[in-house]
């Protein structure tokens, strides 16, 4: 009987496993990849992270120093690097597809435990709306958009009006693809200072705030919500970030080859499915809308992390 099992090796999962070594636990990873890095090495070739590294720091070891944002393989190392660096119990290639609640133990894989972290992320859960009609061609999530030169010669409509879909519609439109962009209402930039360093802040202080039972002070309103990456500052100086309302149908994108849906994503939290979310020893790790302000981001994740392992090891 371990004392812990963790469903999922990204930053959130390895959060939560520096602090139960830490607190001395008995605990198992299970993470249904072969590679280390969570959901970062399927990102897109071009994406940076919108805060520096300075503002991305997992607990115990910070990230490496990165002049300007961190790229997407800047991020893949440095997990890689932290849980080697911890000898960190992950074991790879075991997907969880259940999770049983038996007897005050949770079993998943064979393996049993007082209690269990699901650090499954959202990467897997990809989400689109229903749209009615048909469309020919191409269908894509931005879960699994990779490069520009996968669509030369195309022409490509993308929907979304968040921060992947902006990113995405820059990196196709500075490639020279030709790209239309879909959003339900216009695009609501963030000022072109403000990037994750002022969200981190701003979580941190809400963090602080509940904790100290003061409530929630909630978010900033910086005006809107994409945050300005230096490729879509340039795209959109260029004039290449025109938005078009959302189309009524897929039968009307006649003209185009491929679709790309940046649409966002849902909590990955199949394994659990069926069970009571109050369940004694039942955690979800790495999720801001289920744990709080900040929860989802790499230099945010660590007082939640925290919090659970000491919950786990009675170090309260
Ligand atoms: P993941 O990284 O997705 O890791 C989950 C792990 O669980 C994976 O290794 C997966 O293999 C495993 N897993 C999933 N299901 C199972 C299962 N059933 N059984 C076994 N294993 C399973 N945050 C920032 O702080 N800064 C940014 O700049 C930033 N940019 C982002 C850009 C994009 C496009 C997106 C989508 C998110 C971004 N985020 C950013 C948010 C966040 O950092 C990432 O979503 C991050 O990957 C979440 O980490 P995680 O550990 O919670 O989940």
């Amino acid at each position: 009987m371990l004392d812990a099992l963790v469903i999922g090796a990204g930053q959130s999962g390895l959060a939560v496993s520096y602090y139960l070594r830490k607190y001395g636990a008995d605990f198992v990873v299970l993470d249904a990849a072969d590679t280390p890095g969570g959901a970062w090495p399927h990102y897109w070739d071009a994406l940076t992270l919108f805060s520096r590294a300075e503002f991305s720091n997992l607990p115990g070891w910070p990230m490496p120093h990165y002049d300007g944002y961190p790229p997407r393989d800047h991020v893949v190392q440095y997990l890689t690097n932290y849980e080697q660096r911890y000898d960190l119990p992950i074991r790879r290639g075991e997907r969880v597809s259940r999770v049983v609640h038996r007897d005050c133990a949770f079993t998943a894989n064979g393996l049993t435990a007082r209690n269990v972290v699901m650090a499954t992320g959202i990467w897997s859960a990809p989400f689109a709306p229903f749209v009615p009609g048909s469309f020919a061609g191409t269908q894509v999530h931005s879960a699994h958009y990779r490069r520009p030169e996968d669509f030369a010669g195309q022409r490509v409509a993308v929907v979304g009006g968040g921060n992947s879909g902006s990113q995405i519609v820059a990196d196709l439109a500075l490639a020279g693809v030709d790209v239309q962009w879909f959003t339900r209402r216009p695009p609501q930039y963030m000022p072109n200072d403000v990037d994750g360093e002022q969200l981190f802040r701003r979580n941190r202080a809400r963090f602080v705030a509940i904790a100290r039972g003061d409530g929630d002070p909630g978010g900033a309103d910086f005006g809107g919500d994409i945050v300005q990456v230096p490729e879509v500052r340039r795209a959109k100086e260029a004039g290449l970030l025109e938005a078009r309302g959302m189309f009524g149908s897929l039968s009307e994108l006649t003209d185009f080859d491929a679709l790309i849906w940046a649409t966002g994503f849902r909590p990955a939290l199949q394994p659990i499915r069926g069970l009571d979310p109050d369940t004694p020893g039942l955690y979800v790790l790495g999720f801001d809308n289920l744990n709080g302000p900040g929860a989802g981001t790499i230099g945010g994740v660590s007082p939640f992390a925290r919090d659970i392992a000491r919950k786990i090891t009675g170090k309260l």
